[in-house]
């Protein structure tokens, strides 16, 4: 396929933010792709060229890429960096350089898909000496062939922010579309943004939407599935399996406010456990060798020696997959650590062995999903758990089953709550004592329950301009408290998530860049610094020890909640409320 011809989906894609309308642009797209071609364009749609959990990434900078369009157009860096403050995103900035350009002499060939799919990837394998030029000299090259619109999102697929839209569900929603939807009469209706289909449809529909969806949540590779229905028909998906060594989509887990809720959705009696304060590994034993992989199937395998001996040592048979969350083990005391000072072992990519010594982890397993080369996805949770019992040992501080209580009574879920909170856990977790493993679902077979911080009312004092859709709003917004004599203001964070992009329901850019504008003090780049007099409420999902604030602390993932224009800016949290619920929290984790 001709890399021009999507890069017109991508242009239609990015012009509609309405799911329906995506899903038919996509399943368009889809309908006549080539099995061949399905990787490449499965991939690029959804701006990547390797899955998530393979270890490769693109590798390229923003400087690259602006070395490379100067080689490709010849127009200054200088030249460019202006346009990039103006136009905030240096893919539309690639666009318009390249309209400009003069030299269409130059260009040489076409671009096909494929071919800028292996360019890209290959940059990935580039390494040591010499790799900054090559990879200059390859993106140079592509640019150098690409139309205006091609060259912008060339640019954009390698700085890993494509940005059309197209995400996983939406893509295998199009797929079920690009093959059943002629069969099935369903229609798109563009004007009320609905789907029709004759009655009797929706079942079949139904059907196929949950064989794609299980296929890719087992398999995580689009192409595989896409290229199993063109070549077998539906009914090929059936013998996708779990396979050790690609990891498989993480169940999800929902909220519950209490336990008589979480009693509510799970049934009794029911299972809880500790909800460990750490973070998740999916753990594969593949012929005697392990695998890690995060929540989001990044391979982190190279940097868990420790986890992968443990496993190797403690764990009976092999051709297995586990579900588990690994803690911080403090060396001395031996008590849990939170999160925060483990969460640089995961990012670690030298003296690994070094910083496992200084920072042990312990593996607390909580589900199982393959067991001896055999799927137990269909076997219900208090059978998994046995299994789980039966095969990982006890080694404190090191690995064991998640601990565990099975109760009908509240009284004693509480009591286990009240434990699990005093040992530095997030909380604690209720599940369906039948419920099955369903891979990147929240069923509810599964509950969270914690406790809920309060929130805090801080001032804005600095911002950034945003790129692309946002380039004309404000988007990310430091976040400020009182100081503890209440003379200034001292941050403790940044905020960008709970705005909304239109002004309707809540807060939205537009509202707060109308607001702070006129009190702009001072522009460094693409940031600004302004006036302390917006004031906000935020929540967050906890206080760390920061060195990026003044104040020493940061909040993490603050989410704005409303403006309180009310408020005097006298009255706002000051730097000892912060710190009084960061101890809280710590003697929650310490006790
Ligand atoms: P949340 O990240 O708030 O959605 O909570 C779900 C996460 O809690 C899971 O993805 C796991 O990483 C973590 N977790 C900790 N302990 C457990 C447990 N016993 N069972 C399941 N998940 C757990």
């Amino acid at each position: 396929m001709d890399y021009l011809k999507l890069t017109d989906f991508y242009e239609k894609l990015e012009k509609t933010s309405k799911r329906l309308e995506k899903t038919e642009i996509l399943s368009q797209l889809l309908k006549d792709l080539r099995a061949e071609e399905s990787e490449a364009v499965l991939n690029l749609i959804q701006g990547r060229v390797f899955p998530n959990w393979d270890e490769r990434k693109i590798g390229v900078s923003d400087k690259l890429v602006i070395k490379a369009m100067n080689i490709a157009t010849g127009i200054s860096k200088e030249e460019i960096e202006k346009l990039w403050v103006k136009l905030g995103d240096l893919g539309e900035v690639s666009e318009e350089i390249t309209k400009k350009k003069k030299q269409t002499t130059l260009r040489s060939k076409k671009l096909m898909v494929d071919f800028v799919y292996k360019t890209i990837r290959e940059l990935a394998a580039l390494e040591g000496e010499g790799a900054v030029n090559k990879k200059t000299g390859l993106i140079a090259e592509l640019l150098t062939s690409a139309q205006p619109q091609e060259a912008k999102f060339i640019v954009r697929t390698l700085l890993e922010d494509l940005r059309v839209g197209a995400g996983e569900g939406t893509v295998r929603d199009a797929m079920v579309w690009a093959f059943f939807k002629e069969k099935l009469k369903i229609k798109y209706d563009p004007v009320n943004n609905q789907v029709e289909m004759p009655e009797g449809a929706r079942k079949e529909y139904d059907f196929y939407c949950e064989k794609v969806q299980r296929a890719c949540d087992l398999t995580n590779d689009f192409a595989e599935v896409f290229r199993i229905i063109k070549e077998e028909g539906i009914n090929g998906l059936d013998r996708i399996s779990l396979k050790g060594g690609k990891p498989i989509n993480m169940m999800l887990f929902q909220k519950a406010r209490n336990i008589a809720e979480a009693f509510e959705i799970v049934g009794k009696p029911a299972a809880f456990e500790y909800k460990y304060d750490g973070f998740r590994l999916q753990i594969h034993a593949v012929k005697g060798k392990i695998l890690l992989f995060t929540r989001s199937l990044e391979n982190v395998t190279a940097q868990f020696p420790d986890v992968a001996d443990a496993v190797k040592k403690y764990v009976k048979g092999d051709n297995y997959i586990l579900d588990a969350e690994v803690i911080g083990i403090d060396p001395k005391t031996k008590k849990w650590l939170p999160f925060q000072a483990i969460s640089q072992r995961i990012k670690r990519k030298y003296d690994i062995e070094e910083l496992a010594g200084k920072i042990p982890v312990m593996v607390n397993v909580f589900d199982i999903v393959q067991y001896g080369g055999k799927s137990v996805l269909e076997a219900p949770f208090k059978d998994r758990r046995k299994l789980i019992e039966k095969i990982v040992q006890e080694v404190p501080e090191k690995i064991g089953p998640a601990a565990e209580i099975i109760t009908s009574d509240p009284a004693e879920a509480e009591k286990f709550y009240k434990k699990a909170l005093s040992l530095g856990n997030e909380g604690m977790m209720a599940k369906n004592l039948e419920g099955i493993y369903k891979p990147g679902s929240r069923v509810g077979y599964g509950i969270k329950i914690k406790p809920i911080l309060e929130t805090l009312d801080v001032v804005i004092t600095g911002a950034e301009w945003g790129t692309g859709k946002r380039a004309n709003w404000l988007s990310s917004f430091t976040i400020s408290c009182l100081t503890k004599d209440k003379s200034g203001f001292i941050e403790v964070g940044q905020v960008g998530t709970g705005i909304k992009e239109k002004p309707e329901g809540g807060v939205s850019f537009e509202e707060l860049t109308k607001l702070l504008k006129p009190h702009v003090l001072k522009h460094e780049g693409k940031t600004v610094q302004v006036k302390p007099i917006v004031i906000i409420e935020v929540a967050y999902e906890e206080i760390q020890r920061s060195t990026n604030y003044n104040s020493g602390f940061a909040l993490r993932f603050p989410r704005l909640i409303t403006l309180r224009a009310e408020k005097p800016v006298k009255e706002i949290n000051t730097l000892e409320d912060v710190e009084k619920i960061y101890l809280q929290q710590r003697s929650r984790h310490l006790k």
